[in-house]
C-alpha cells in the first residue's frame, strides 16, 4: 500500500515543495528512508514510531520504505516527523488516504504523540500555494505564522491524533476556525519598542537628536562615539521609535527570513516594526553573515529593513567588520557551505557605537586620556576606513552637563519628529516606487544627480566644503543624500544651501585619520 503526504524542504527563503512517499509491503518489520535525508530526519523514524503508538494507532509491523523526493533536494530539520507519521497511518489503512496528497503537513512530533512547532512555516506555505497546495497542517504555534499570506485552509494542530481525524473525516480540515482569516492588527508600537524609551527621554544632546531624526528617515548608516556614558547606547535603540510601521510586503520578507532563522516567538504573526538587531562581540562570523550547517540567516539578514546595532564596535575584530561591507553595498549576502547555497536579503541600516579611543576618556571633562596618538589609531582602524568610509552620519557625544540631565522632557517635540520622519519616509516610497531601493541612504551613485539636483550656487558651496574638509567621493555622496533627507523632512523638493550646510556637519567626524581631538569643536 502506498501513501503519499506534502510537505515542504526549507532552502534559503524560498524552500521546495516535497512529497513524503510511504509503501508499506509483507517483509522483514523495518523502516527506511530514502533521499538524502540528515540526521535529524533519520532520527525522525524512532520519534514516529513511538509517536503512532502512544497516540493509539499501530505500528504496523512490515517493511516501510519512505521516499522523501525530489531526491536532489536536501531535507533538513525535524517537520518532515508529522507528514511521515501520516504517510504510515495512510498506507497501513488506518486513515483514508484521499486528500493527503494534495495537503501540505508540517511538524515535528513529541514521543507521546505532541505536535512542536517548526521553523519556515511562512516560506512552506508560500511555496505550497504557488504549487496549487490550498489545505495546510501547521502545529498550533505556528498558525498565525502560516495564516499571513491571507490564503489557504489552514489548520493548526497540537497531536497527531487531531491531525489524523483531518483524514479520517471526509472533509479534510474545512471547520469553520480554519478560514477565519484575522487581519493583523494595526501597526501600532511593540510593547518592546515602548520599553526602550522616546527621543524625549534623551536631555540636552540636540544635536544628537536632530542626527537621530535625519538617520531614521533616510535610513543612514550612523556611527556614535564618545566616552563611556554618554547615551550612545541607549540612544540607538531609540531609533526604532522614530519608525514607521513596514510595508506589507517588507513585513512579509522580514517575517520570513525570521521564521526560517527560527527566531520567531512562538505563536508570532506578522513582524510589523523595523527589527532592531544588537548581536553581542563575541558572537561568531555565522552568526552574524550567516551560515552553519543549516545555512540559516545571520543577524544581518534578521536586521533587513532595520537596525543592526554594533555596540563596542572595534571588539567585533576586523575580519567581521569587513564581512559587513558586501551586505552593504548588495543589500544581499550569499552564503555557501558544502555544495549548497542560500542567499538571503540584508539591507540594513548600520549603526556603530564606541569609545573615541582606548580607556575612552578623550574628550572627557576632569579625566585624562593617555592613549597615544599611534593607539588611538590602530583602534579606529580595527572598524577599517573602508567600513568607516560607509557610514554616512557621525555623531560625536559627551556626557550631559547635570543641569540638562534635570530638564523636562520635550514628548511633544518628539512627537513631532516622530511625525516629519513617517512622512519623509512616505515622501521617498513614492519617489523611489518601482526602483530596486526605497530609502535615500540607497540612492546608487549613478542616480544621485537625478534625485540630489544642486543650484549652481550649491554645487560650488560643496565643492568647497570638500577641498576644506578633504572629503572624499563616497563622502560627497554621503553629503548628498543626508541632504536629501533633510529636504525631504521639510517636503521640500529643492535641496538648498541651508540642507547641505547640515549634511556636512553630520559627516564631518570619524574618519580614519581625521580625528575627533583635531577637530574638535
Ligand atoms: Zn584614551
Amino acid at each position: 500500500m502506498l501513501a503519499v503526504v506534502s510537505s515542504h524542504a526549507p532552502i534559503g527563503l524560498e524552500g521546495e515543495l516535497v512529497s513524503v512517499e510511504v509503501d508499506i509491503r509483507r517483509g522483514l518489520p523495518g523502516i527506511d528512508i530514502v533521499g538524502i535525508p540528515d540526521v535529524a530526519v533519520r532520527e525522525s523514524k524512532e520519534r514516529v514510531r513511538v509517536a503512532i503508538r502512544n497516540s493509539g494507532f499501530e505500528f504496523p509491523a512490515d517493511r516501510i520504505l519512505i521516499s522523501l523526493a525530489p531526491a536532489a533536494v536536501r531535507k533538513e530539520g525535524s517537520s518532515f516527523d508529522l507528514p511521515i507519521a501520516l504517510g504510515i497511518l495512510g498506507a497501513s489503512g488506518q486513515l483514508g488516504k484521499d486528500g493527503m496528497s494534495r495537503t501540505m503537513v508540517l511538524g515535528e512530533l513529541k514521543l507521546g504523540g505532541g505536535v512542536r512547532p517548526v521553523n519556515g512555516v511562512l516560506s512552506a506555505v508560500g511555496t505550497g500555494l504557488e504549487a496549487g497546495i490550498s489545505t495546510f497542517l501547521v502545529p498550533r504555534e505556528n498558525l498565525r505564522e502560516a495564516r499571513v499570506l491571507g490564503k489557504g485552509h489552514i489548520k493548526g494542530i497540537d497531536s497527531l491524533k487531531e491531525a489524523a481525524a483531518a483524514f479520517s473525516t471526509n472533509a479534510t480540515c474545512k471547520e469553520s476556525d480554519d478560514l477565519s482569516l484575522q487581519p493583523e492588527a494595526g501597526d501600532d508600537l511593540s510593547e518592546a519598542v515602548r520599553l526602550q524609551g522616546t527621543l524625549a527621554d534623551i536631555r540636552g544632546h540636540e544635536n544628537l537628536k536632530r542626527a537621530l531624526e535625519i538617520a531614521a528617515a533616510g535610513r543612514h548608516h550612523l556611527l556614535l562615539f564618545g566616552p563611556p556614558g554618554s547615551g550612545k547606547t541607549m540612544s540607538a535603540r531609540l531609533l526604532p521609535w522614530l519608525f514607521p510601521a513596514l510595508t506589507r510586503e517588507e513585513a512579509l520578507t522580514v517575517t520570513r527570513i525570521h521564521s526560517v532563522a527560527g527566531v520567531l516567538p512562538p505563536g508570532a504573526g506578522l513582524i510589523t516594526h523595523p527589527p532592531f538587531r544588537s548581536p553581542h562581540h563575541s558572537a561568531s562570523v555565522e552568526g552574524i553573515i550567516g551560515g552553519g550547517r543549516l545555512l540559516r540567516p545571520g543577524e544581518v539578514s534578521l536586521a533587513h529593513h532595520g537596525v543592526l546595532f554594533l555596540d563596542e564596535a572595534p571588539e567585533f575584530g576586523m575580519s567581521l567588520l569587513q564581512g559587513l561591507r558586501e551586505p552593504i553595498e548588495d543589500g544581499w549576502v550569499c552564503i555557501a557551505r558544502a555544495g549548497s547555497t542560500a542567499r538571503y536579503p540584508a539591507s540594513f541600516q548600520l549603526v556603530l557605537a564606541f569609545n573615541p579611543c582606548p580607556c575612552g576618556n578623550m574628550g572627557r571633562d576632569n579625566h585624562v586620556c593617555r592613549c597615544a596618538d599611534v593607539e588611538i589609531q590602530r583602534y579606529w582602524r580595527r572598524v577599517g576606513g573602508a567600513l568607516l568610509d560607509r557610514i554616512d552620519m557621525r555623531v560625536p557625544l559627551a556626557p550631559v552637563p547635570a543641569q540638562q540631565m534635570c530638564m523636562p522632557t520635550q514628548a511633544a517635540s518628539a512627537s513631532l519628529a516622530r511625525e516629519r520622519v513617517a512622512a519623509a519616509i512616505r515622501i521617498q516610497r513614492e519617489r523611489y516606487a518601482g526602483l530596486p531601493f526605497s530609502v535615500n541612504s540607497r540612492i546608487p551613485p549613478g542616480l544621485i544627480d537625478r534625485f540630489c539636483p544642486l543650484r549652481p550656487e550649491c554645487a560650488s558651496e560643496l565643492a568647497r566644503a570638500a577641498e576644506i574638509h578633504a572629503i572624499s567621493s563616497r563622502a560627497f555622496h554621503s553629503v548628498l543624500r543626508i541632504a536629501r533627507t533633510i529636504a525631504d523632512l521639510e517636503a521640500q523638493r529643492d535641496i538648498t544651501s541651508r540642507h547641505l550646510t547640515e549634511a556636512i556637519q553630520h559627516r564631518r567626524y570619524g574618519d580614519c585619520d581625521y580625528f575627533w581631538t583635531r577637530v574638535r569643536p
